[in-house]
C-alpha cells in the first residue's frame, strides 16, 4: 500500500494560490496527483487575470493534467473547499481522494468522497483577508 504526504500535495497547491495571488488575482490554487503522489497538472484560480469566470484553480488544475484513462485513484489537492461547480467536476469524473485547506461542509462528502483537511498555513490566511479588503 502506497503512504502518501497529503500535506506535501497542498504544498504544490499552495504555490499556486501564493503565484496568483501575486499577479493580482484569488489566491486559491490546485494540483492534480496520481495514487502515488506523482503531479500530473497544477493551477490556480485565474478568474480575474483572464477575465473567465470558470478558471476556477480546480479547473485550471484538471485542465492542465491532460486527459487520464480513469480519475477514480487521482488525488485533487486544493487550498479552499470545492464550489458546487468545481464539486460537479470531482462527481463528473468520479475523483474520489480531495485534499483541501478549509472545508467545514461540502456538499461532495455526500457522495463517498474522502475528504482531507488540514488547517490554513498562516501566510495563506493573511492573503485570503487581504483580498477582502
Ligand atoms: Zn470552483
Amino acid at each position: 500500500m502506497i503512504k502518501i504526504n497529503y500535506l506535501s500535495l497542498l504544498d504544490i497547491a499552495i504555490g499556486e494560490a501564493t503565484i496568483g495571488l501575486s499577479e493580482g488575482g484569488i489566491p486559491i490554487g490546485a494540483a492534480l496527483f496520481n495514487k502515488d503522489g506523482t503531479l500530473l497538472g497544477k493551477g490556480r484560480n485565474r478568474r480575474i487575470q483572464n477575465d473567465d469566470p470558470s478558471l476556477h484553480g480546480e479547473t485550471d488544475a484538471f485542465r492542465n493534467a491532460g486527459r487520464q484513462r480513469s480519475y477514480s485513484d487521482i488525488i485533487m489537492a486544493t487550498t479552499l473547499a470545492p464550489c458546487w461547480y468545481c464539486s460537479g467536476l470531482i462527481r463528473q469524473f468520479k475523483i474520489k481522494t480531495v485534499v483541501v485547506c478549509e472545508s467545514l461542509y461540502n456538499p461532495i462528502l455526500r457522495y463517498g468522497v474522502s475528504l482531507f483537511q488540514f488547517v490554513i498555513p498562516k501566510r495563506q490566511i493573511l492573503s485570503l483577508k487581504k483580498l477582502q479588503l
